[in-house]
């Protein structure tokens, strides 16, 4: 597992290629939660903070695709009185579709119906459901926006104060050379671009996406690149 403090009390850890952002204030915060299976090596690193699992007290999903949600029902094993925040959109939602194609044609063959529930939890665990436009306590002001586009409920959190953007998917990030999402795994590409583009207009300087490492060098720059490539 890889791990980097992105800002003071900010950290990233990186297990099986996903992106968890653990916020260490009075409180902790977690965004993201992996693949099933992710939990025990972040609450590793919690205790190595001198912290518990018990302290987090909110849980933001980014995206309901299973490497994100997949350790959710661990973690509100271990605390549960943490609230779970996803975008209404990815709940309401018929929640096979946003799997992956591929996956989903797999899984209509009886023998693998049965790892259904595994690759996509349900979503019992949530208790803010969100419209985009919220403020949220971490960081001092953590605002929620709305970026459809890998999925209809995509979110993408950001702190004005700290000038620090998490994009979830909705900006694929590979070698520090960003992407639109890969159109296999999304729900819309133009609704993307749109949601990047809203992204561009505000006052960032460190990017980090639910893959890849965090950009802290001209991250602004390239997303409005990325804009000017997919936007006449
Ligand atoms: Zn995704």
């Amino acid at each position: 597992m890889g791990s980097v403090e992105i800002i003071p009390n900010v950290y990233q850890l990186t297990i099986r290629g996903v992106n968890i952002t653990v916020i260490a204030e009075e409180e902790l915060t977690l965004i993201d939660t992996g693949f099933r299976g992710s939990s025990p090596r972040v609450i590793n690193f919690i205790h190595s903070l001198g912290r518990s699992v018990r302290e987090i007290s909110l849980i933001l999903i980014t995206h309901h695709h299973p490497d994100h949600i997949g350790s959710l029902v661990e973690f509100r094993k271990f605390a549960p009185q943490a609230e779970v925040a996803i975008h209404e959109a990815d709940l309401s939602l018929d929640s096979q579709l946003l799997l992956p194609k591929v996956i989903r044609t797999v899984l209509h063959f009886p023998l693998f119906s049965a790892l259904e529930p595994l690759l996509n939890p349900k979503l019992d665990e949530v208790t803010l459901k969100l419209k985009g436009g919220e403020v949220l306590r971490p960081l001092g002001t953590l605002k929620v926006i709305h970026t459809p586009g890998h999925t209809p409920g995509s979110i993408s959190l950001f702190s004005p104060q700290r000038k620090l953007l998490i994009v979830g998917d909705t900006i694929n990030s590979r070698y520090r050379n960003l992407r639109l999402p890969p159109k296999s795994v999304s729900s819309s590409l133009s609704q993307a671009i749109n949601s990047i583009a809203a992204l561009a207009q505000l006052d960032f300087e460190i990017l980090c996406c639910g893959h890849g490492k965090p950009l802290t060098q001209d991250a602004k720059a390239k997303v409005q690149k990325l804009i000017k490539e997919h936007h006449p």
